[in-house]
C-alpha cells in the first residue's frame, strides 16, 4: 500500500529531512543578521569627527543604538562606517 503523502512525488520523510536540515542553516542566518561590529573594530568614539556624528548617520537608531555597531552609541559619536542620513 502506498503512503498517501507520497502521491505528490515528495514523501513525508523527504519533507522531514529537508526541514531538519534547514533549521540549523536558518539559525545561522538569523545570528548573522543580528551580529554587530565591535566598537573598537570601527574606531567608534563618543565625540564627533570633522562635523560628522551618529545622529546624522544613516545607521543611527535613536536614542542610543546603531544598526551596524554593537553597544551604546552616543548621538554625538562617530565611527568609520558613518554614512550621511538621506535628506
Ligand atoms: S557613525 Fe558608526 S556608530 Fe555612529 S550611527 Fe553611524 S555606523 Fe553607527
Amino acid at each position: 500500500m502506498k503512503d498517501r503523502s507520497e502521491t505528490g512525488g515528495i514523501s513525508r520523510r523527504t519533507i522531514l529531512i529537508a526541514a531538519a536540515g534547514a533549521a540549523p542553516a536558518l539559525a545561522l542566518m538569523t545570528n548573522a543578521a543580528e551580529a554587530k561590529i565591535a566598537q573598537a573594530a570601527v574606531k567608534y568614539q563618543a565625540d564627533p569627527k570633522d562635523g560628522k556624528q551618529c545622529d546624522a548617520c544613516n545607521f543611527f537608531v535613536a536614542p542610543n543604538a546603531c544598526k551596524q555597531v554593537d553597544g551604546d552609541i552616543a548621538p554625538t559619536g562617530w565611527c568609520l562606517l558613518w554614512v550621511k542620513k538621506p535628506a
